[in-house]
């Protein structure tokens, strides 16, 4: 049996609250950077589907060049024809022209309305990417705030935790060092928990009833004891 004293006991018993805080303090630090990742994909997400309206508005508007140029072409064409009327010898070959004057006419027609849908596309297209580029805009802003947040969270953090790890270091200096490498050992071994309350003869680590004399004995508080069910230790208040 190791006795104890209550200064050592206290000692203790505020190390571990202190190192729980600090534990909870590093558990908010670690996902810190997650939450920034995650507002950076979002972030990239929206920009990938700005480039993507912006390639198909632009794809839109190639189209209707060489829409536009084809007609072009096709309205030189007939313009010729038609002058070539006029020099054609033959009924025969004065017909073929004119057939291939209203073929070309068509084909115009059929181009002409195809620039007008293409023309209505591009219209929905440039909508679309002003809308993309508006919800970037507001993501931009909303993570920049957001990511603002999280940097003055991690310096509040930090702070906090500085200042636990140096209450730690403070404490377990004042700890007898043999208590505080068994402490270690329990604290390792029973999921961060070295030492617990008994309360009413149950004790606070594993809820378990602890045997009336060793609960009578823990009243005397110069001895260490050890739950006999998790070995924690365990000390009354
Ligand atoms: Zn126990």
């Amino acid at each position: 049996m190791t006795s104890i004293t209550r200064e050592n006991l206290e000692l203790m018993i505020e190390l571990q609250s202190t190192e729980i805080e600090a534990a909870g303090i590093e558990a908010v630090l670690a996902v810190l950077p997650e939450q920034a990742a995650a507002l950076e994909s979002e972030l990239a997400h929206a920009t990938a589907i700005v480039a993507s309206r912006k390639s198909q508005a632009a794809e839109l508007k190639k189209k209707y060049r060489e829409l536009e140029a084809e007609f072009e072409k096709g309205q030189a064409r007939r313009q010729k024809r038609q002058t070539q009327l006029h020099s054609v010898k033959t009924n025969k070959d004065y017909q073929a022209l004119l057939k291939e004057i209203e073929d070309i006419g068509s084909a115009c027609s059929r181009m002409e309305d195809e620039m007008l849908e293409c023309l209505d596309d591009i219209e929905d297209a440039e909508k679309a990417l002003a809308d993309a580029e508006s919800t970037y805009g507001e993501k931009k802003a909303h993570i920049e705030r957001k990511n603002r947040e999280i940097e003055k969270q991690a310096g509040v953090e930090k702070e906090k935790l500085q200042l636990l790890q140096s209450t730690i270091a403070r404490i377990a200096d004042r700890l007898d060092p043999k208590l505080k490498r068994q402490y270690d050992t329990i604290k390792q071994n029973s999921g961060g928990v070295a030492i617990v309350s008994v309360n009413g003869a149950v004790c606070k680590g594993c809820h378990l009833n602890i045997p009336p004399q060793l609960y009578n004995e823990l009243h005397r508080e110069n001895e260490l004891r050890l739950c006999p069910h998790c070995y924690r230790m365990i000390y009354v208040l």
